[in-house]
């Protein structure tokens, strides 16, 4: 992969991930609008058929360290975005990939595994195969010495407060401990041994958060969850890889009409991704004042940000059809401001 992930002081890698059109929007005969001309490049047009001279959108080109058309796996993506960082855990780093986009673009399907009907294939996550990744490095020459133990923790950020998957969704309380670390306190954290393990912590904690869901509006779409998988030596912090399934950044005409708990869900929602792009851009530039503080997420997630030896990699997924023409272009126009600094 040399000279494909993020380059040696270049700690952002930001991609862009197209998923095929669904059924549904088959059916309605929704018209694909992005293009993939080449593997770093996204192309947005509007369908000629529905181009008048009020409503001319001229093609919008971006560029990006990596772009996946609707065609690419997940093992594909992996190797482009969270891959390249996971050695940098072994070393002392902490390593952070975010899913970013609107609901039903593809990020749980990216970080969380293949989803056939209702069955999701864990296996073929990005949580699954960055832990496949661990056990290995694990058990190489370089590693095994250092007598590592494994880890995973997961939970969810709703309405800015933090809640375990690993415990009934129990909330817990964040704050700073003596060593200026952030802690989740009494977060579960399980001792994983194996792939098997963390696929039975990815369901266990899967089960937990869609309990009791019906609709695609459903709370796991409004909130972020969080698969962190934490390397210790002798009991304490060594590495960490934190994986991050976020809410969805949709806006607009369904929040016009919503009920109150839709808007302050709505509001809460933006607050934090804004902070997230305004935390990561801080970093890039080495800034002295990082907006951490601004919400739950990036609180949380602010040791990874700051560490000497931390990176950073984002997976913007898009829909391909029309009628998300809107939210694609406010995926795309965030990632391009992650990614520019
Ligand atoms: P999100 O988590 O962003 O709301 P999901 O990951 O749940 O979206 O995806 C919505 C639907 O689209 C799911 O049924 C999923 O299987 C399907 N899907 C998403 N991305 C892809 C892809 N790259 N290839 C095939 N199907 C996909
Ligand atoms: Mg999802």
């Amino acid at each position: 992969m040399a000279g494909l992930g993020p380059r040696e002081g270049h700690r952002i890698c930001v991609c862009v991930r197209k998923r095929p059109l669904n059924q549904q929007e088959t059916i309605m005969q929704d018209l694909d609008i992005i293009t993939i001309p080449s593997d770093n490049v996204v192309m947005v047009h509007e369908s000629k058929q529905k181009l008048d001279l009020t409503r001319y959108l001229a093609n919008q080109t971006f560029r990006f360290d990596h772009a996946f058309d609707d065609t690419a796996s997940n093992e594909l993506v992996y190797q482009f975005t969270a891959q390249p960082l996971v050695e940098s855990i072994f070393r002392k780093g902490m390593a952070t990939c975010f899913a970013y986009g609107q609901t039903g673009s593809g990020k749980t399907h990216t970080m969380g595994g293949v989803i056939s009907g209702s069955e999701q294939d864990c296996s073929k996550g990005i949580y699954a195969l960055v832990a496949q990744d661990v056990f290995l490095l694990l058990k190489t020459s370089a590693y095994k010495k250092l007598g590592l133990k494994v880890y995973g923790t997961f939970f969810e950020i709703y309405g800015g407060k933090v809640y375990d998957l690993l415990n009934w969704k129990k909330k817990l309380q964040v704050l700073e401990d003596g060593n200026q670390q952030m802690q989740v306190v009494g977060l579960q954290e399980q001792e994983l041994c194996c792939v098997e393990d963390v696929l039975s912590l990815v369901e266990q904690g899967n089960s937990c958060r869609t309990s009791g869901q019906t609709s695609v509006n459903a709370h796991s779409s409004r909130s972020h969850a969080v698969f962190q998988i934490i390397l210790k030596s002798e009991g304490k912090l060594h590495g960490k890889f934190s994986l991050v399934d976020l809410a969805g950044n949709e806006r607009g005409a369904d929040t016009a009409k919503a009920n109150r708990k839709r808007q302050l869900e709505g509001a809460e929602i933006n607050k934090s991704l804004l902070a997230l792009k305004e935390c990561i851009r801080a970093l890039g530039q080495n800034k002295s004042h990082t907006p951490f503080r601004t919400s739950k997420l990036t609180q949380v997630l602010r040791d990874s940000f700051i560490g000497q030896n931390s990176s950073t990699c984002m997976i913007a997924t898009i829909s391909p059809g029309m009628s998300s023409c809107e939210n694609t272009l406010n995926t795309l126009r965030y990632a391009n401001r992650v990614k520019e600094l």
